[in-house]
């Protein structure tokens, strides 16, 4: 049988409607279907690029966000896929070789791991970390950061990207939250040590769940003192202290930012980076907490996941952690960071627009406003009509940088020295055209 899934005849707005009558919205994800690229239908990928339905070719500095760290359809993952789907299938049933292999790369490297326990999204992981944080503790509060986003779930879905007149109040991002669920959540600013030991004081706090960087927000840099003192306040209070690393881990180094900045947590996340944009994602943490988990005899928190561990997924971790390993990507794709942000800086100056060029390694973004930025309150003063008109305008260069506010920029290793600079250059372009 010759099954046809990848090509069409259909010209792309025939393709708009298919997927606006077959699918909620016409995208499958909340924020797949933005002003700008309402219309946008994926032809092809690789490497660094993007082709759309209609034949137009975008430098993708989006990155799926965050998952192509090596760049769209690496042919090394790509191998590693296909010959395990080849050879073994998902069963539902045991163990299969991926799942160790990339359990014991996880453990290896990233130093909060002593075990792992594998899911195919990173809310899933987010959301069995909290259930046995409250489990080892007994206790129910949870502490999120404003700012911070964990995934889709009712108990951290809250309190993102928050308009300035429902700061300092419950944010939910769903209708059909709740509330009860709402109410056991906490919401503190990022880098106030003070307010973490406040909130945690009555020793009734499960778990603290933060990005050690907030990159649903940009880049937001923690100060050291900030994460020390967390550390700290959940050591004497015992509360879990919890890392989602679903963007930073495997992209800023192997070990997670964790492993940069010498703050180890209880329990860690990891997703996205980990599989180059295959669907895959972990919990990992402290043996004492993991052997909590009902997969161990005599845990007690249910786990349970129809597609966890998929071999052919694993084997895309596998793949692309050896690959991260053996090639120095991430020293490779840091250093073109460095080179966008030198670059971003010099015209910023030049031209006289008020700016500041925020990144860790790979990922950056430009805030038009004054520093400095410690919490998401500051970045209220960002200049969003000129933050999001320039990358809209981005895109008739051939750029893609995602035109929402606030939103960062993902560099892989695909992108060459030219990519970056042309993307300088456009933005140049872009930026002088709305002054
Ligand atoms: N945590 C962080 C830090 C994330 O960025 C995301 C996804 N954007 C998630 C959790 C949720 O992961 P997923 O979308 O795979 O459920």
């Amino acid at each position: 049988m010759d099954i046809h899934i990848v090509k069409s005849e259909a010209s792309a707005s025939e393709l708009v409607q298919r997927a606006r009558a077959a699918i909620a919205g016409g995208v499958n994800s909340g924020q797949r279907r933005i002003p700008g690229l309402e219309a946008l239908v994926i032809g092809s990928t690789e490497g660094a690029t993007i082709t759309d339905a209609s034949g137009r070719r975008l430098v993708d500095f989006h990155g799926a966000y965050g998952p192509t760290i090596l760049g769209h359809n690496d042919p090394d993952v790509d191998q590693a896929v296909l010959e395990t789907m080849r050879s073994v299938d998902h069963v539902g049933l045991g163990v299969s070789l991926p799942e160790i292999e990339l359990a014991e790369l996880m453990v290896e490297h990233v130093p909060s791991v002593e075990k792992v326990f594998l899911t195919a999204s990173g809310s899933e992981a987010t959301y069995h970390a909290l259930r046995l944080a409250r489990a080892a503790t007994g206790r129910t509060r949870i502490v999120k950061f404003q700012g911070c986003y964990h995934g889709w779930h009712d108990s951290i879905a809250l309190n993102v990207i928050t308009p300035a007149e429902r700061l300092g109040q419950k944010d939910p991002l769903s209708a059909g939250a709740l509330s009860a669920v709402l109410d056991e959540t906490i919401v503190l600013p990022f880098n106030d040590p003070g307010a973490v030991e406040d909130a945690l004081s009555d020793r009734d706090v499960a778990a603290v769940i933060l990005e050690p960087v907030p990159h649903a927000i940009g880049v937001l840099v923690p100060h050291q003192e900030f994460l020390e003192r967390i550390r700290a306040a959940c050591t004497k209070t015992g509360t879990v202290l919890i890392f989602d690393e679903i963007v930073t881990g495997f992209r800023h180094a192997l070990g997670g930012y964790q492993s940069i900045v010498g703050v180890t947590p209880d329990l860690t996340t990891m997703g996205k980076a980990v599989a180059n944009g295959f669907p895959i994602a972990a919990l990992g943490g402290r043996t004492d907490l993991m052997e909590n988990l009902g997969t161990v005899a005599g845990g007690t928190v249910y786990a349970t996941g129809t597609f966890n561990g998929h071999p052919s997924m694993a084997a895309a971790g596998v793949a692309t952690i050896r690959k991260l390993e053996s090639e120095n990507v991430i020293d490779r794709i840091s250093m073109l960071g460095d080179r966008l942000r030198t670059g971003l800086r010099e015209l910023y100056d030049r031209i006289g627009v008020t700016a500041e060029v925020a990144g860790v390694g790979s990922i950056s973004v430009a805030y038009f406003m004054e520093g400095p930025i410690d919490r998401f309150d500051d970045l209220l003063r960002n200049d969003a009509d000129l933050f999001v008109g320039y990358r809209r305008r981005l895109l008739d260069l051939g750029y893609l940088e995602l035109p929402l506010n606030l939103k960062r920029n993902t560099i892989c290793y695909a992108h060459t020295e030219d990519d970056i600079d042309g993307l300088i250059t456009a933005t140049e372009q872009a930026i002088t055209e709305m002054l």
